[in-house]
């Protein structure tokens, strides 16, 4: 497994990524609806890799739902930086990481524009299924 960390700005939010290719194999996903354009975000993530999601003090992570209202976007309501998106589904929790978030320097391949934005809330979560991470620990800390 190759890993990978990031974090937000102010570090209420870390990620630990286990990929199972090097990270130049990946292409991020450029979401070009209004909301992801806004921020500059590109999107990583692996069915058969593993993602940890540790937060500091959950009170500062907040959730904006937008497009069709299934998944959650995440970000750290104290630096304001958009971590990634989360799907509760009835199996469990399925996610993506905003690849501006890595840290190291991880070179990953061109980045790729996707629009899942015309694709009806049913197939958005077809394909949030088979291509995000399965295999998601949510970590919340302890609110100090
Ligand atoms: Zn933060």
């Amino acid at each position: 497994m190759f890993k990978l960390t990031g974090c937000c700005h102010c570090g209420n939010v870390r990620v630990e990524i286990a990929l199972t290719h090097p990270a130049a194999e990946y292409h991020p996903r450029a979401c070009d609806c209004d909301f992801c354009c806004k921020h500059g975000g590109s999107y990583l993530s692996d069915a058969d890799g593993s993602l940890v999601i540790e937060v500091k003090d959950e009170r500062l992570l907040r959730r904006y739902r937008q497009g069709s209202n299934t998944a959650d976007m995440l970000f750290c309501g104290n630096c304001g930086v958009l971590v990634g998106a989360a799907y509760p589904s009835e199996t469990g929790l399925y996610a993506v990481i905003n690849t501006r978030i890595i840290e190291g320097g991880a070179a990953f391949g061109e980045a790729q524009t996707v629009s899942p934005k015309t694709l009806s809330a049913a197939e958005k979560v077809e394909r949030w299924k088979k291509l995000w991470f399965a295999d998601v620990t949510f970590s919340p800390g302890r609110s100090e």
